[in-house]
């Protein structure tokens, strides 16, 4: 019998893992997919690695926020930064006009005062108030003192499109703020400006590309653990919990086998793990709230090999829309955006290997073919990839000259190639969305009616590494002791 199985070896699977078995648990990992890592997985095309859901990450200077939480996982001299550019580290273009988008508070207040003079006021309140938002939360400021989040804030129930829309009335410059939404799937008047203060606020302090990719850091986490005796078992697939007496008494396995432990921490959306457990285990109640949650929108997205020496690395993001209507997660006259980004990898000099394009997909797009698996599609499937792709390129191609005659060979994934490759619920890319519409309905804690069960990962706080982050923290307190925690922490 294990102290703690795990259920996901995605990025808080991982660090939940590391952390509790260097406090000397004997933890057991368990994942469905063959490749550990979930959406921090790495998978290689046409001799090329290409980064699931990794591109660049924020706050990793000195001191800051995604610093100190790596530092407790272990995870800070283990892996290579690069820091974006700091004058341009997002470059958002709008129909045909084209804005740098600098990091640093200041720097930010800078440059879009220098494109929207007469609108001075308004930015330097944004980035007061997102600010503040942050500092609000005691897992982001880490001082001393409780770590409970206080939901009296007068923010707390605000979307982040309506907050934005009341400080300006110029499109463009609401366009700007609103404009790297596509990293929270940001939907109008649902998304909560808590979640785009924390992550605006903090990619805007710094960002950062990691050379290693997502499967660099799994594979730090995963070593950690092995090496403190830990296990992770990869094509364990799990498909049921049994619970007795409010406890969970073991965990069946797809291949028939049986593991037992403890207590058990799930990482997977709460979604499919309701169709795991005991139908007893939970109220009904609860079942509702927690199948009544919005999720976040698919992504579609195209990996591209590149020619040699054709396409220059930008240490930069490249988001393209086609109007200054930034909240595009709807399907009509797609794609209506795409993000862009050269990859950052050990081949990486003067030219970049490859280009990744990514764009919003509902899952209804491609709900015809939930039923099949990957690789098994059908012909029609692969047309519509196709389709899809090339329009997707049409709309890069449109900002970056020379893009077409570059492409050496693409692939492409839907929302279902995310369902499928790393189990995520309906292909959603960042799992439920933080509602500004009854907010606490949206949050998931780490504790559950079922004594020895602790959920964590992206649904809980928020998504993201440095969201996953503090999630994965929240849940390893419930082991080792909040006190005795945040003080490791505070240290780092
Ligand atoms: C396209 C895209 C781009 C992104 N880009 C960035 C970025 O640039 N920066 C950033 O910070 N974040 C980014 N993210 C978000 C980030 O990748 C995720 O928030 C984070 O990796 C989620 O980690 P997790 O551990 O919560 O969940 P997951 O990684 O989803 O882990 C869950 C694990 O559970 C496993 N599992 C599921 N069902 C079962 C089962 N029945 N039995 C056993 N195992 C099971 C899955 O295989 C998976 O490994 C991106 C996400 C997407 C989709």
């Amino acid at each position: 019998m294990y102290d703690i199985v795990i259920i996901g070896s995605g990025l808080s699977g991982l660090q939940c893992g590391a952390l509790l078995s260097r406090e000397g648990y004997n933890v057991c990992i368990l994942d469905k997919n063959n490749r550990i890592g979930g959406m921090m997985q790495s998978f290689v095309f046409d001799g090329v690695v290409f980064n699931t859901g990794l591109n660049y990450t924020e706050s990793l200077g000195e001191g800051e926020v995604l610093y100190k939480y790596f530092k407790l996982f272990n995870l800070t001299d283990k892996l290579t930064y690069k820091q974006l550019d700091v004058t341009q580290a997002e470059l958002i273009t709008i129909g045909d006009k084209e804005y740098k988008i600098p990091q640093g508070h200041q720097n930010y207040i800078d440059a879009l005062v220098s494109y929207f003079p007469d609108q001075a006021n308004a930015i330097k309140q944004y980035v007061e108030v997102i600010g503040a938002i942050c500092n609000s939360f005691p897992l982001y400021r880490l001082e001393p003192g409780s770590i409970n989040y206080n939901i009296e804030s007068p923010y707390w129930s605000k979307s982040a499109s309506s907050y934005i829309s009341q400080l300006t009335s110029n499109p463009y410059l609401r366009a700007l703020m609103g404009g790297i939404n596509i990293l929270y799937a940001g939907v109008e008047d649902v998304s909560a400006l808590y979640t785009h203060a924390l992550i605006n606020y903090s990619f805007i302090k710094s960002s950062w590309r990691i050379k290693e990719g997502g499967s660099g850091i799994a594979n730090v986490l995963a070593n950690e653990i092995r090496s403190n005796g830990g296990k992770i078992l990869r094509n364990a697939e799990v498909s049921g919990i049994r619970v007795d007496d409010g406890l969970i008494k073991y965990i069946t396995l797809s291949n028939g086998e049986t593991v037992f432990g403890q207590k058990v921490i799930s990482t997977i959306h709460p979604k499919t793990f309701l169709g795991l457990i005991d139908n007893g285990a939970f109220k009904n109640v609860f079942r509702k709230r927690i199948m009544d949650q919005r999720d976040s929108t698919g992504m579609f997205s195209v990996y591209v090999r590149l020619k040699k020496n054709t396409i220059r690395y930008q240490n930069y993001n490249h988001h393209i829309f086609k109007s200054s209507n930034v909240w595009t997660t709807a399907s009509a006259n797609w794609p209506q955006n795409c993000l862009m980004y050269t990859q950052y990898n050990y081949k990486t000099g003067e030219y970049a290997d490859s280009i990744v394009i990514i764009t919003y997909m509902s899952f209804d797009e491609v709900a015809r073919w939930s039923d099949t698996i990957v690789g098994n599609r059908g012909d029609d499937y692969i047309i519509f990839k196709q389709t899809k792709a090339e329009q997707l390129i049409d709309l890069a191609a449109t900002k970056i000259p020379g893009l077409r005659s570059a492409i050496a060979s693409y692939s492409a994934s839907t929302p279902l190639t995310y369902r499928d490759y790393t189990g995520s619920y309906k292909g959603s890319a960042y799992g439920i969305i933080k509602n500004c519409i009854d907010p606490e309905r949206s949050i998931i804690t780490s504790r559950t009616r079922v004594k020895n069960l602790f959920f964590t990962g992206q649904n809980l706080n928020m998504h993201g590494i440095l969201g996953v982050s503090i999630s994965s923290f929240l849940t390893c307190t419930n082991f080792v002791g909040q006190q005795y925690l945040y003080k490791k922490l505070s240290r780092c």
